[in-house]
């Protein structure tokens, strides 16, 4: 399956990459010759197969608990990229918001990307190659109702991307967000039951008069998209990127 050696010797680790966008983005870093960590939840058979598909390693931290990213980050060793994908949502209105439900998205949206980051700089400076990419979302752009913790891990992610790319600017590391919109995966469908209890709609109406209406084009952002993107932003081409958050919304944050 590999098509390109863009990325040949490159380690990576993704975080949660055992579905959705970050398992399109393994996917196309290992296209490109990277040699992948696989991280995240799912059934045991499941996550062999992707494993042996991309001859990768796997690693199962529960990145909400900061000594298991210790630990992982300490038996994964150096590497050249870093993913900060992982993430979930819940939807309801701020006054019924479960605050386990807040600290859970904060823990994970958040802080678990300031924890692998922290463990991955020192390989990458000493390199003075690296790159840090962090899924974020149009919502780190722009926020919807019923959505206060996401919204805030999201617009938090792009601050601290910003901070580490101005930190490490002159080491030859890159860091940066993709702001997807809505891209058609498990946590998409997951918050469709939620969004039609808060807002009183119907799953069409949830589909058709929330999520898409917000991208122009009318149409769900596939995970190989954001993939593709992904393995761009790791390229030597574009070591000048840094800083910065990259939409690929079908023009939602446009408006
Ligand atoms: P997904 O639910 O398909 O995948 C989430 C991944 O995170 C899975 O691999 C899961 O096992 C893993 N994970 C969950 N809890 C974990 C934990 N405690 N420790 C380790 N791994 C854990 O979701 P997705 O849609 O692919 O989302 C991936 C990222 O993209 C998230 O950060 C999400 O906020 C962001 N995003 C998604 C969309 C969208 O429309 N789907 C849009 C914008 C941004």
């Amino acid at each position: 399956m590999l098509k390109g050696e863009a990325l040949k010797g490159k380690r990576a680790l993704v975080t949660g990459s055992t579905s959705g966008i970050g398992l399109a983005i393994a996917r196309a870093l290992r296209a490109e010759g990277a040699d992948v960590v696989l991280n995240g939840f799912g059934d045991p058979d499941e996550i062999e197969a992707i494993r042996a598909e991309l001859g990768a390693e796997y690693n199962g931290a529960n990145l909400m608990d900061a000594d298991a990213i210790a630990a992982m980050m300490e038996q994964i060793g150096t590497i050249d990229i870093l993913v900060n994908n992982a993430g979930m949502q819940h939807v309801a209105p701020v006054e019924e918001f479960p605050p386990e439900k807040w600290d859970a998205i904060i823990a994970l949206n958040l802080t678990a990307a300031f924890h692998t980051t922290r463990f991955a700089v020192p390989g990458m400076k000493e390199k003075g190659w690296g790159r840090i990419i962090n899924t974020a979302s149009a919502h780190s752009l722009t926020a919807s109702p019923f959505k206060s913790a996401y919204n805030a891990s999201k617009h938090a992610i792009a601050g601290f991307t910003k901070t580490i790319a101005l930190e490490l600017a002159q080491t030859g590391v890159t860091a940066n967000c993709i702001s997807p919109g809505y891209v058609w995966t498990p946590l998409i469908e997951g918050q469709i039951p939620d969004t039609m209890k808060a807002r009183g709609l119907t799953r069409e109406q949830v589909i058709n008069d929330v999520l898409l209406a917000k991208q122009p084009t009318k149409k769900f952002v596939q995970p190989e998209e954001v993939g593709a993107l992904a393995a761009f932003l790791c390229r030597n081409e574009a070591g000048n990127i840094t800083g910065s958050n990259y939409s690929i919304d079908g023009g939602w944050t446009a408006e």
